[in-house]
C-alpha cells in the first residue's frame, strides 16, 4: 500500500469517529494522516524496521493499524466502523463540503441518505431551506460531489468506453445480434464504476459462452444463465445481463437508468394503469405486454417522445418528452472541426501536416491548431518569431491540401489577467484561445478577476478548459463560473467543453448552465496527437448531458460563420 493510500484509510477513520462523536479520536488520525502524507520514504519501510511509532502522531493503537493495513491491506476495525453507518454516509462524508454536523442534520431533516439523494435535494435547491445553508452551500456541495464522484475507483468515460465497446463487438462477432452498453456508461457519465453490457439472445448460454472467452478476461467472478460478470487483467470489472429478446428494449431501459429516471417512468406507468419492469411493459388489469422489444416503443406507449440516455438523470427529461419539448441533441456528426490540437511545435507528437491530413479523414471541414504560449516552458511554449513563422505554415498548408487550417494559439492567462503575447502577435492569428494553467490557487474573487480580465481582451475568443479541474486529481479552481459565463456571453466568447477525459471542463452540469445563459459552446479534444482527435466524442456526449443543441456549439458551424464568430468576438 502506498503513503496516501494509508492516508486515506486514516482520514476515513477520522470521519468516522467523527460521526460517532469522538472529536478526541477524530483529531488524532487526523494527525497521524497528515504525517504520513508528508512522509520522506515508505510506511511500509518504516513498519519493517519498526520505526512506525518515530512517526509523528503516531502512537501504539495507530501503529497497530498501520501495521495491519501495510501487511493485509485492510484494516478490521475500520470495517467494523464503516458497518455502523449506511454505506451511503461513508461516502456522503468524502465530500469535501459538508461536515459532520451539517451531515446528521441533511440526514435527519431531510433524509438524505446517499450521494444521489445530496445532488438531486441541491438540485431541487432543498438545502438552501434549512438554517445555515444557503444558495452558495448548494453550488458547493454539487461541487464536492463531483469531485468526490471522480474518486473511490471509478473510471474515466475515456478508459471504460473502448473496453466495453470491444467486449460488445466480439460478442457481436460470436452471433449475438443485439448488444449494447448500459448503465452510467450508456449515459456518458464521466466516470462510472462497472461496465455493464446487455444483450438480447434467444440462446444465452451461447452468449455467456462468447463472453467469459473474451481474451482479456483474467477470471470469471461469477457466471449464469442471465447474468456473468468478469474481471479483466487491469482489475475492471464487466456485467453482461442476457434477456429474451422480447424484452430487450424493456431490460435496456432498465439497466440503463439513471435510477431517479426510472423511479418516475415506474409511477407514469403505474398511473396510465401499466406495470414496467426488466421484462416488459405489461397492462395492469389484462397483465398483456404491450411493449418490451424496442426501448422507444416504451416511452411512447407512456405518451413520451423517446429520451436519449444522456438525458436520462431526472433533470427535468420526463417532462420535457411529454410536452414534446426534448431538445434536439447536438450529434457528433454536427461538429465539423476541432479547435484545440497540439503540434510537435510545442508538446504535441503529431505535425500540422498530419494533423491536417488526419482531420480530412475524420471528414471535418477545418481544423485548428493550438500550440502554448511562450511562458508555458514544460511543455515548450512558442516564442513570438515561432507562433508568427507557424502562421504561414498553416497558410502554405491550406493551400496545399485544399483544406482550412487554422491557426490558433493556447495562450496562458497570467496571473494579472494579461495574454501570454503581445496583441499584434495574437491578431495575427486566426484565434486564441485563453486557459488558466498556473497559480490555480488564488483565492475566489481574484480568480474570477483574472478569467474576468482576460475575457475583455479582444483577441481572446474561446476560454479553454474554463474551471481547471482535473477528475480525481485535481477540484477546478475557485471561481465564480456564472460570473464567467454571463461575461463570455455578452463579449461573444465561447466557452470550451474540453472532451479529454480527465478533463470533461465544462462538466455536463455547467454545459446545461452556460446554454441557459446564452454562452456558445465550443466542443474541443485538446488532442496532443492524431488518435486523440477521437476523444471529441467524449465531448460532445457531455455536451449533450448538459442538453446541447446544434446552434449552441461554435464548432458546428460551417467555416464563413465560423470566421465571423471570430471577427465580432470582444466587440
Ligand atoms: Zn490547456
Ligand atoms: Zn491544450
Amino acid at each position: 500500500m502506498t503513503n496516501s493510500e494509508i492516508a486515506a484509510m486514516l482520514y476515513e477513520f477520522a470521519e468516522l469517529t467523527d460521526l460517532e462523536g469522538d472529536v478526541f479520536k477524530r483529531n488524532a488520525y487526523r494527525r497521524a494522516a497528515q504525517s504520513i502524507e508528508e512522509l520522506d520514504g515508505d510506511v511500509a519501510e518504516y513498519d519493517r524496521e519498526g520505526r512506525l511509532e518515530s512517526i509523528p502522531g503516531v502512537g501504539k493503537a495507530i501503529a497497530q493499524k498501520i501495521a495491519e493495513m501495510v501487511e493485509t491491506g485492510r484494516s478490521a476495525k475500520l470495517e467494523e466502523l464503516r458497518s455502523k453507518f449506511p454505506p451511503g454516509i461513508v461516502e456522503l462524508m468524502k465530500v469535501p463540503e459538508i461536515g459532520p454536523r451539517s451531515l446528521v442534520r441533511l440526514h435527519q431533516e431531510l433524509g438524505i441518505k446517499d450521494l444521489e439523494d445530496l445532488r438531486q435535494a441541491a438540485l431541487q435547491h432543498r438545502i438552501r431551506s434549512l438554517k445555515g445553508f444557503g444558495e452558495r452551500s448548494e453550488e458547493n456541495i454539487l461541487k464536492g460531489i463531483a469531485v468526490v464522484q471522480g474518486q473511490g475507483g471509478r473510471m474515466l468515460l475515456g478508459d471504460a468506453l473502448p473496453i466495453a465497446e470491444a467486449i460488445a463487438a466480439h460478442l457481436r462477432a460470436g452471433g449475438c445480434e443485439e448488444v449494447s452498453v448500459a448503465g452510467s456508461l450508456r449515459r456518458r457519465k464521466e466516470t462510472i464504476g462497472d461496465i455493464d453490457l446487455l444483450a438480447g439472445s434467444d440462446e444465452p448460454l451461447r452468449a455467456m459462452d462468447r463472453f467469459v472467452s473474451y481474451p482479456r478476461v483474467a477470471s470469471v467472478v461469477s457466471r449464469g444463465p442471465t447474468r456473468s460478470t468478469v474481471r479483466l487483467a487491469d482489475g475492471t470489472q464487466v456485467d453482461l445481463r442476457v434477456v429474451p429478446r422480447d424484452s430487450y428494449g424493456a431490460a435496456l431501459q432498465y439497466f440503463t437508468g439513471s435510477k431517479e429516471h426510472n423511479v418516475v417512468m415506474r409511477r407514469i406507468a403505474i398511473q396510465k394503469g401499466f406495470r414496467l419492469n426488466e421484462y416488459g411493459l405489461h397492462r395492469r388489469d389484462s397483465g398483456e405486454m404491450v411493449a418490451g422489444a424496442q426501448e422507444a416503443e416504451i416511452y411512447r406507449t407512456l405518451g413520451l417522445d423517446p429520451i436519449p440516455p444522456e438525458l436520462r438523470e431526472g433533470r427535468g427529461e420526463i417532462e420535457a418528452a411529454g410536452e414534446h419539448r426534448l431538445p434536439s441533441l447536438l450529434r457528433l456528426e454536427d461538429i465539423r472541426g476541432d479547435m484545440h490540437v497540439h503540434t510537435v511545435m510545442s508538446d504535441g507528437r503529431a505535425t500540422m501536416r498530419e494533423i491536417a491530413e488526419a482531420a480530412f479523414r475524420r471528414g471535418y471541414e477545418y481544423i485548428g491548431v493550438t500550440d502554448h504560449s511562450r511562458s508555458l516552458h514544460i511543455a515548450h511554449g512558442l516564442t513570438v518569431d515561432d507562433l508568427l513563422a507557424s502562421v504561414e505554415e498553416a497558410r502554405q498548408l491550406t493551400d496545399e491540401l485544399g483544406f482550412p487550417v487554422l491557426r490558433g494559439a493556447e495562450v496562458d492567462i497570467l496571473e494579472d489577467g494579461s495574454l501570454d503575447y503581445p496583441d499584434e502577435a495574437l491578431a495575427q492569428l486566426d484565434y486564441v484561445i485563453g486557459s488558466v494553467h498556473s497559480r490555480f490557487k488564488m483565492d475566489r474573487r481574484t480568480m474570477t478577476e483574472r478569467v474576468m480580465t482576460a475575457l475583455s481582451n479582444r483577441e481572446l475568443n474561446i476560454l479553454g478548459h474554463p474551471t481547471g479541474r482535473l477528475i480525481g486529481r485535481r477540484e477546478g479552481y475557485d471561481i465564480d463560473i456564472e460570473q464567467v459565463m454571463d461575461e463570455a456571453a455578452r463579449r461573444g466568447v465561447a466557452l470550451e467543453v474540453n472532451g479529454f477525459p480527465d478533463r470533461m471542463d465544462l462538466s455536463d452540469l455547467n454545459c446545461r448552465k452556460a446554454i441557459e445563459r446564452g454562452v456558445t459552446l465550443v466542443l474541443d479534444t485538446d488532442a496532443h496527437g492524431v488518435e486523440q482527435l477521437d476523444n471529441m466524442r467524449f465531448a460532445v456526449g457531455t455536451a449533450r448531458r448538459g442538453w446541447a443543441e446544434r446552434k449552441d456549439v461554435l464548432n458546428a458551424l460551417p467555416l464563413d460563420q465560423l470566421r465571423r464568430f471570430f471577427r465580432v468576438a470582444g466587440a
